[in-house]
């Protein structure tokens, strides 16, 4: 979704969707029960149409990531460096989701859903790590992708577009362009969707407000309460430490560096929107080569979301725990891992990470209805948590670009604050 500061504040999104939320609000309280009954579909169709675009999004979007990355010795060891600190600073984000929503379990006795015992879902228990390990290989891909099996999935897109590298010149052109191309057609489509946001808003609140009254946002506003404090100290202390450590870079001077898009982050949501002012200012500003920048921040915009991972832990226990469930060691290790995965495989638009929840509730076999009431939801009040999780996805994409760039020798970087040059 286009972020355009001219228009006018009613046009613009996330005015809209705040709007939406009241009205939604007032329709639930006003009419209750026989209201909720008159938009619920609407809610549904929404929810229906977001888990439409899964599959095919999250597999454009991994394949062309992959693929874009390219062959070469010095790509290898840019790969290795870039696929390391992705992987160091997601898997910290998860962990301090995991923390925090064990810390103040925002669920636990929470009224979002009327499910009774016997309305509530089985949870898969894989027998052991092997069984885990196993599970991630498809024995069909046709089979991953109608199932929605997006771990197996995510496996297959990683190997065929690392395959893809490897192809001569000329087909490995003529594949890279066909997957970029389709996965743009799939931005289109998610673009389309998200249009929608405040009447799908509209009909879940008014739905959720009907049937549950307002129980459901004071057990919303902690489960927000609990994601904002585990984002801020993911954006201030985990990452500042990275940059500190890895780096030797002064995180008060990144933050003043990156303060440009950090707030277009915010404004649009959108990682991928903010790409060309992040590029901007990790070269300008931070004064990282256009060698590392232009390797570490695209693929980063796709793969490296630290907010998201944070996210998508804290939102699948909180969703486990509204429902009752206490889950074993095992089963919480599924979640971090799939969080990961589901991080890794969210698109870089509003409310992707939204999206790619079902991913996570799959691999411990939460879905259903109550699932998606509670997914509604929590998409209800998901945009000003999206705004956050968006400024942190990039952040971390940022000092990524910071800590490699100075691994390679590269000694201006973060070295004084400076300010963002016009275009041109
Ligand atoms: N909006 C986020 C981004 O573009 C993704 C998400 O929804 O978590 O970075």
């Amino acid at each position: 979704m286009r972020h355009d500061p001219a228009l006018p504040w009613y046009r613009q999104l996330h005015w809209q969707v705040l709007i939406a939320m009241g009205l939604g609000a007032c329709t639930g309280f006003v009419f209750g029960e026989s209201g909720a009954e008159l938009v619920g579909w609407i809610g549904d169709l929404f929810m229906k149409l977001l888990r439409m675009i899964i599959v095919p999004l999250v597999l454009t979007s991994i394949i062309s990531g992959v693929a874009s990355v390219g062959g070469g010795r010095a790509l290898g060891r840019l790969f290795g460096k870039t696929l390391g600190y992705y992987m160091l600073s997601s898997s910290l984000a998860v962990m301090v989701g995991l923390f925090f929503v064990n810390l103040i379990s925002p669920g636990v006795g929470a009224n979002i859903t009327e499910a009774t015992a016997a309305e509530l879902p089985a949870l898969d228990t894989p027998t052991s790590p092997v069984a885990l390990l196993l599970n991630i290989v498809p024995e069909n891909v046709i089979e991953a992708a109608a199932t929605a099996d997006m771990l197996a999935l995510i496996f297959f897109c990683i190997v065929f577009g690392a395959a893809i590298t490897t192809l001569p010149e000329r087909s490995q052109r003529v594949v890279i362009d066909l997957f970029d191309a389709l996965f743009h057609t799939m931005m289109k489509v998610t673009s389309g969707i998200i249009k929608f946001l405040p009447i799908g808003v509209f009909a879940l609140i008014a739905r959720m407000v009907g049937t549950t009254g307002f129980d459901a946002f004071r057990s919303l506003a902690l489960y927000a309460f609990t994601l904002t404090s585990a984002l801020t100290i993911h954006m201030f202390i985990t990452l500042p430490v990275l940059l500190i450590i890895l780096g030797r870079i002064s995180p008060r001077i990144h933050f003043a560096n990156m303060r440009e898009p950090l707030l277009i982050a915010f404004s649009t949501s959108s990682s991928g929107a903010t790409l060309p002012v992040t590029i901007n200012s990790v070269e300008k500003n931070v004064g990282v080569s256009n060698k590392v920048s232009s390797f570490v921040l695209p693929m980063g915009a796709t793969v490296n979301m630290d907010g998201t991972a944070v996210f998508e832990c804290l939102g699948a226990l909180f969703i486990a725990q509204v429902l009752g469930f206490d889950l074993t060691i095992m089963q919480q290790a599924v979640v971090v891992l799939t969080a990961l995965m589901a991080s890794i495989g969210a698109a870089s638009v509003p409310s992707a990470g939204l999206v790619v929840i079902f991913i996570v509730l799959e691999a411990i076999g939460l879905t259903g209805p109550d699932v998606n009431v509670i997914v509604g939801s929590m998409l209800a009040i998901d945009r000003p948590l999206d705004m956050y999780r968006t400024a942190v996805n990039i952040f971390s994409d940022s000092c990524g670009a910071a800590v490699i760039a100075r691994s390679e020798g590269e000694t201006d970087v973060d070295m004084e604050i400076r300010s963002a040059v016009a275009a041109g």
